[in-house]
């Protein structure tokens, strides 16, 4: 069994993580540690965020931390919100908001087809000897021309998944983790460890 502590305060993250890890991963929450880590996500790559992340939780408790930095890539806003994603409309984690502003940025696109988009993951395990493991993933799509579902969360309802052919929205766990981008950077990872 191996020990990772999460470094991410989204608990849909952490309940990622266990589900696509399974049984030879225990998963650690900041929370059940009794910590609260907060690191300003000021790099302009997701890797950078990520290993920044990851890196001051390991520092902070002395075990092997994972992290995952991602985001929504909008081809036809130019790779926006990308990085920015979770503050895209200004209030840091204000998922709503941010779905409010994407469709707004949208409504010129008219064509479904034009509407392309992906979700990229990069994880990262740090261990306390300061070493580091990264992985990369992403999931082709779409950005539906209103929300649809509820299962997920952040731009989970805006997104139909060209794999799946529906929408993250109407997707349950098992049918995201199989084709989702933080799926496949951790199983990219663990190829590695
Ligand atoms: P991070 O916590 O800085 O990595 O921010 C990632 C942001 O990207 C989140 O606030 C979400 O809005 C969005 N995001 C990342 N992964 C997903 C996902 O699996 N579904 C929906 N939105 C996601």
């Amino acid at each position: 069994m191996i020990t990772l502590v999460a470094a991410t305060n989204n608990p849909h993250k952490i309940t990622e993580f266990r589900e696509i890890l399974g049984n030879n991963f225990e998963v650690r929450s900041l929370k059940e540690l009794g910590l609260h880590v907060e690191v300003e996500e000021d790099a302009d790559s997701f890797y950078g965020n990520a290993y920044k992340k990851a890196k001051a939780v390991s520092d902070i408790c002395g075990l092997a931390a994972l992290s995952d930095d991602s985001g929504l890539i909008v081809d036809a806003l130019g790779g926006a919100p990308g990085v920015y994603s979770a503050r895209y409309a200004g209030r840091d984690g204000d998922d709503e908001a941010n779905r409010k502003k994407l469709l707004k940025e949208m409504a010129a696109v008219t064509d479904f087809n034009k509407r392309t988009a992906r979700f990229h993951s990069s994880v990262v395990i740090v261990y306390p000897d300061g070493s580091s493991l990264s992985g990369e993933g992403d999931v082709e799509g779409k950005i539906l021309f209103e929300e649809e579902g509820s299962e997920g969360f952040g731009y989970d309802c805006l997104f139909y998944s060209d794999d799946l052919g529906k929408g993250f929205g109407v997707a349950t766990p098992e049918e995201k983790n199989s084709v989702s981008h933080r799926g496949r950077a951790l199983r990219d990872l663990v190829k590695k460890l």
